[in-house]
């Protein structure tokens, strides 16, 4: 039979895949085909200058003993890397190493033809040392379980988190949800769970990342034309943890990307790890099959801590820092402050700056000061659905009515009071208000916030509505 590129390569195939994990050769090594053999040299063609560094770094012995057996002990290896079209229809752009020859292992010693041209490697988290395929873990190590108290609001997440460190990808808390309201400690509680796994386990690879952070990555990976580097970074990851992932709400591509990242770590036995600010039955859009994924673990909630909790949360705090704080001052606060573990930590910080800076006494009058600042300062969250509740009640018709797809003026007008005010209160982007407000398009919102901004500066009527429903929803 003859030798071909195909055969040898094949062969080659043949002996890796029985000496290494079948994700790793399904990953890394079936997207690659032989395109020439000559001499002794077999050139191979590699997706992306990314797995070239990754087959180079973790795989290059295997590839030589494979190659060694096949053309004898001079035998060769050259990459060829396909660029995926980044400049259009320019040829691929092209590299070789001649990788099978002891001497030019070594990174310094590869040939580098182009390299004026190169591409850099846009990986986010490898540039620049791109040799170096180590993963940072983004980790807040000040943000352990030993610092997280528990208290029955936090009771049932705080153990499955511990449960899932202690066993990563091991339990059934897989995807493990922590969800809950602002400042509940859902980031803390990610880190925690992180760290721990990070400690037990330093060889796993550990990655915290906010569904911000991941959709800006995402994006860049598309415009830059490397949304393959993007999804192979990611399915090498261990344990992935994506904080806030209500972000990820009408942006269908990352979703997309999301769901087949989530699909090869789960099958993986991979550990991930999610937060939201709202259960999994009321995110709004988010595709139906990633909502079900989402399910598939465990959803657990952090509630806003009791009294008890609240107390021992300061206790805590201040040992840490330090600081001594009589026992009614620190209820005082406790007391008052009762949503939001941020909010609670915040008055702590300011009591202790106010009485330092001011050489005052922490006295329970200071304390009431502060408290009466802090809780009239919080702005409070408004979400969509308290908006429309809000315009609805003004109004006096019900939700539905607001939702409908009536052209009656006046319902019509409260529909897109709601979205004005929704634009203007939330963060939400026109698409996703537009289908939280009766499934209308972003044109439609668009169009609202427009018409809304003609009327209130030609109709008094109109504007003493706009007023009024500022009034209520700027608490
Ligand atoms: P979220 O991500 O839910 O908005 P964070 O995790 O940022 O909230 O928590 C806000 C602050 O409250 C952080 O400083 C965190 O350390 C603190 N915190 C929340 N819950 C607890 C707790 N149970 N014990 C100690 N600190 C907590
Ligand atoms: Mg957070």
């Amino acid at each position: 039979m003859e030798i071909t590129a195909q055969s040898v390569w094949s062969n080659c195939l043949a002996f890796i895949k029985d000496n290494i994990q079948p994700q790793a050769y399904k990953t890394w090594f079936e997207p690659i085909d032989a395109v020439k053999l000559s001499g002794n040299a077999l050139s191979i063609q590699v997706p992306s200058k990314f797995f070239y560094e990754w087959l180079e770094e973790h795989y290059v012995k295997i590839l030589k003993v494979s190659l060694t057996k096949e053309l004898g002990a001079d035998a060769k290896l050259v990459y060829v890397i396909k660029m995926e079209n980044t400049y259009g229809n320019k040829q691929p752009f092209t590299e070789k190493i001649p990788s099978a020859n002891r001497s030019a292992l070594k990174s310094q010693d590869v040939d580098v033809p182009f390299n004026n041209k190169s591409p850099e490697l846009r990986n986010p988290f490898i540039i620049p040392g791109i040799r170096n395929v180590k993963i940072e873990s983004q980790l807040n190590p000040s943000y352990s379980f030993e610092n997280f108290l528990e208290g029955d609001s936090n009771r049932l997440a705080r153990n499955a988190g511990i449960a899932v460190a202690n066993k990563p990808g091991g339990t059934s808390f897989n995807p493990l949800l922590i969800f809950g309201g602002v400042g509940l400690g859902k980031t803390h509680l990610a880190h925690a769970i992180g760290v721990d796994i990070k400690d037990k386990y330093p060889e796993k690879t550990v990655l915290y990342i906010s569904a911000e952070k991941f959709t800006q990555q995402y994006i860049d990976s598309v415009k830059k034309n490397n949304r393959n580097d993007f999804i192979h970074f990611y399915q090498i990851i261990d344990v992935l943890i994506i904080d806030d992932v209500q972000f990820l709400s009408g942006k269908t591509g990352t979703q997309d990307v999301f769901f087949h990242i989530f699909n090869h770590l789960h099958q993986n036995g991979k550990q991930v790890i999610l937060t939201s600010d709202k259960a999994p039955v009321d995110m709004q859009d988010i595709e139906q099959r990633l909502l079900s994924r989402f399910k598939w673990g465990l959803s657990a909630e952090l509630q806003t801590p009791d009294f008890e909790t609240r107390v021992s949360i300061l206790k805590n705090k201040l040992y840490r820092d330090g600081v001594e704080m009589q026992d009614d001052i620190i209820e005082y606060v406790a007391k008052h402050i009762k949503t939001n573990v941020r909010e609670l930590e915040g008055a702590i910080i300011s009591l202790i700056a106010q009485s330092s800076f001011n050489k005052k006494e922490i006295t329970i009058n200071l304390a009431k000061d502060i408290v009466e600042k802090f809780v009239k300062n919080t702005k409070r969250e408004v979400s969509i659905d308290y908006i429309q509740k809000v315009v609805s009640d003004y109004f006096q018709m019900d939700v539905n009515t607001l939702q409908s797809k009536t052209r009656k003026r006046h319902i019509v007008q409260a529909r897109q009071l709601a979205m004005f005010f929704a634009k203007k209160y939330t963060k939400a982007s026109l698409a996703s208000i537009g289908s939280q407000i009766g499934q209308r398009d972003h044109a439609t919102v668009l169009h609202a916030c427009k018409t809304v901004d003609n009327l209130s500066s030609t109709d008094k009527q109109f504007r003493k509505y706009v007023e009024d429903l500022s009034k209520k929803l700027a608490l």
